[in-house]
């Protein structure tokens, strides 16, 4: 297949090849490489607002932001000062400081289940962390996850069963052993009934269960009405914690994350992304006698040389006191806005779709059916989806390169920014009219 835009990018293309050479793939984490769309990843050398520069010189409306954490949008004036003032007072001291403890008790004061929190660097950190507590305080070894959901790189979490049925885990990577899978079960999303049956069917042997708070890693699939009420009353009937992982979620789509829009009160959560206003930082918290079992004031062992690192809690800390109720105002009416541009153009053109959202987070299914799980998810016509995307590149619109992403906005996507947006979307949905398999 040929890409009509794929050498439109020549020093982005050399830095590729470049990377190429010393990188696997030229990439440091697999879908920036382009591979569910073609073409030449575009390198990125900065951002301002709502806009990326690539290293050709071309300026894009980001909908990416970073995969969820520039909520304010890129080079915000606070958190770059922030980071600053942080900077010149050293970079990593490997001891505890002020700014670990703002950083928590800001987590704390938002989302009520966290009593307690350990800070991390990255979201797989926080979800392998979270199911290691969750097995050392029931001991218990084994897992629910949902098939469709990604909780970072884990290796106990990179399993899917694809069947559809009730399953034990299969290792979705060569490097992950069966022994590492076989404690976890997968699941489909949105099926209340088979968390029952493997509850049924596994009597005692549960720790824990981990969900998306509302899944954003199969495009954006939101938990159906009273789902995750159910997973939170199953897991405490059964005696397994229930781990709500809002890494994507959290400060993103209300002040309290997922878990401010629905209230169902998980015994642990795992945080990142925005809490870390662009820098390495993560979390996971939750109930003060679970976490009470964590080292050193328990027996299970969990550290970081960087964790709580004082540059990240400093960005971290700077973006979260800025996102007051004004910004989610804003932030919501642009996801609502370009959403809704997106659902228009592609209709005008006669494409079917569904364009899912979850508070401010959205993605398009080339499909007309309802998505409720990945099943349905990965029925979809996804390759509709490259010219799309295609299209809108060469619009100097940056779109995350995969049918299978949610999309971000920032508050700082203003009329400008949409502007373009909608003016790039009716040769996008032409594309996309046009694509063939
Ligand atoms: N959990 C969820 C829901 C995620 O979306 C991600 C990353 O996209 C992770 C965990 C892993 O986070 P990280 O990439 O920081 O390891």
């Amino acid at each position: 297949m040929s890409y009509p835009y794929a050498y439109e990018a020549p020093v982005s293309q050399t830095l590729f090849d470049r990377a190429s050479a010393v990188t696997p793939g030229g990439v440091n984490s697999p879908v920036r490489a382009f591979r569910a769309v073609g073409g030449t990843p575009r390198f990125m050398v900065s951002g301002t607002g709502p806009y990326l520069t690539d290293a050709d010189g071309r300026e894009y409306v980001d909908l990416v932001c970073s995969w969820g954490p520039m909520i304010l949008g890129h080079a915000h004036p606070e958190v770059i000062g922030a980071v600053q003032a942080a900077v010149t007072r050293g970079t990593s001291f490997g001891t505890p400081g002020e700014g670990e403890v703002e950083l928590a008790e800001e987590i704390v004061a938002r989302v009520a289940p966290v009593e307690q929190v350990r800070l991390v660097s990255s979201g797989t950190e926080a979800t392998m962390s979270a199911i290691r507590l969750a097995r050392g305080f029931t001991g218990r070894a084994k897992v629910v996850k949902f098939a469709g959901c990604y909780h970072g790189h884990v290796d106990a979490l990179l399993a899917a069963a694809g069947s559809g049925v009730a399953t034990f885990g299969l290792p979705d990577t060569p490097g992950v052993t069966g022994a590492q899978a076989g404690d976890t079960i997968v699941l489909p999303y949105n099926d209340l009934e088979a968390v029952r049956a493997a509850f049924a069917a596994h009597p005692g042997e549960i720790a824990c269960l981990i969900t998306e708070a509302s899944p954003g890693n199969m495009g954006v699939v939101p938990p159906l009405p009273g789902f995750n009420a159910g997973l939170a009353e199953l897991c405490r009937d059964n005696g397994a914690l229930y781990i709500s992982d809002e890494v994507m979620t959290g400060f993103r789509v209300s002040k309290a994350g997922w878990y401010g829009i629905d209230g169902v009160a998980p015994d642990l959560m795992t945080f990142g992304k925005v809490m870390g206003g662009g820098f390495p930082a993560a979390a996971f918290g939750g109930r003060a006698d679970v976490m009470a079992h964590l080292a050193p004031a328990g027996p299970v062992y969990q550290a970081g040389t960087l964790s709580g690192n004082p540059v990240a809690t400093a960005a971290g800390l700077a973006q979260l006191r800025l996102l007051d109720d004004a910004v989610y105002e804003t932030v919501d009416r642009v996801a609502a806005e370009v959403s809704g541009l997106v659902s228009e153009a592609l209709s005008k053109e006669g494409v079917a779709h569904r364009l899912q959202s979850a508070g401010n987070m959205f993605s398009v299914f080339f499909t007309d059916e309802a998505v409720t799980d990945y099943g349905l998810a990965k029925s979809q016509e996804a390759f509709r989806f490259t010219g799309f995307f295609h299209s809108m590149l060469a619009q100097g619109v940056y779109l995350p390169p995969s049918a299978f992403e949610s999309w971000f906005v920032s508050s700082a996507h203003d009329a400008a920014a949409i502007e373009r947006i909608a003016a790039a979307l009716p040769a996008a949905a032409r594309a996309a009219a046009e694509a063939t398999v």
